[in-house]
This record gives C-alpha cells, sequence and structure tokens, in this order.
C-alpha cells in the first residue's frame, strides 16, 4: 500500500497539496510547526494511490510517498 509522508518542517501550510490530491487523502493539521504554519498530513492514508501528484505539486518539497518499497520524493536531487 502507498505511503504519503509530510515533513512538517518544510511545509509552509499552502494547501496545494490538499487541493491537488485526487483522492482527499491530505489535510492540513490543526497543529503548527516551528515556523508558526499549520502543515499538511495524511488523513485517510488508506485512500491513497500512490500517484505522487501531491509531491509534484508541493513548492517545498515537503512530500515523500512510498510505493512498492520505492521512496518517491523531490529533495534528494
Ligand atoms: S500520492 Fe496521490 S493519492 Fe496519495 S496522497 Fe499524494 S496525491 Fe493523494
Ligand atoms: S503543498 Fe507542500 S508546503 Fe503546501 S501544504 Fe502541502 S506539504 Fe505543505
Amino acid at each position: 500500500m502507498p505511503k504519503v509522508t509530510v515533513d512538517r518542517e518544510r511545509c509552509k501550510g499552502c494547501g496545494l497539496c490538499v487541493a491537488a490530491c485526487p483522492q482527499k487523502v491530505l489535510e492540513m493539521s490543526r497543529e503548527i510547526n516551528s515556523k508558526g504554519y499549520f502543515f499538511a498530513r495524511p488523513g485517510v492514508q488508506p485512500h491513497c494511490i500512490g500517484c505522487r501528484i501531491c509531491g509534484m505539486n508541493c513548492p517545498d518539497l515537503a512530500i515523500e510517498v512510498a510505493v512498492n518499497g520505492t521512496r518517491y520524493n523531490f529533495f534528494d536531487y
């Protein structure tokens, strides 16, 4: 099963990933990170299909998606 992870300290709370996810997996937390932003988090993780659209839409490279043992992120390159 795909697994999406949000690095809360990289997130600036723009909400783009929440709007982009076709499965409505992501939601905004009611907690804030150390910079004072409400960060995104996976709300209904089991609905994730591993499409990685969330990560591609995140301007802060805060999202990683693991699919079949492969970790996809946009900040290791
Ligand atoms: S990988 Fe796709 S389905 Fe999963 S949280 Fe990201 S956008 Fe949503
Ligand atoms: S797109 Fe990135 S920065 Fe914006 S809310 Fe989602 S994880 Fe946070």
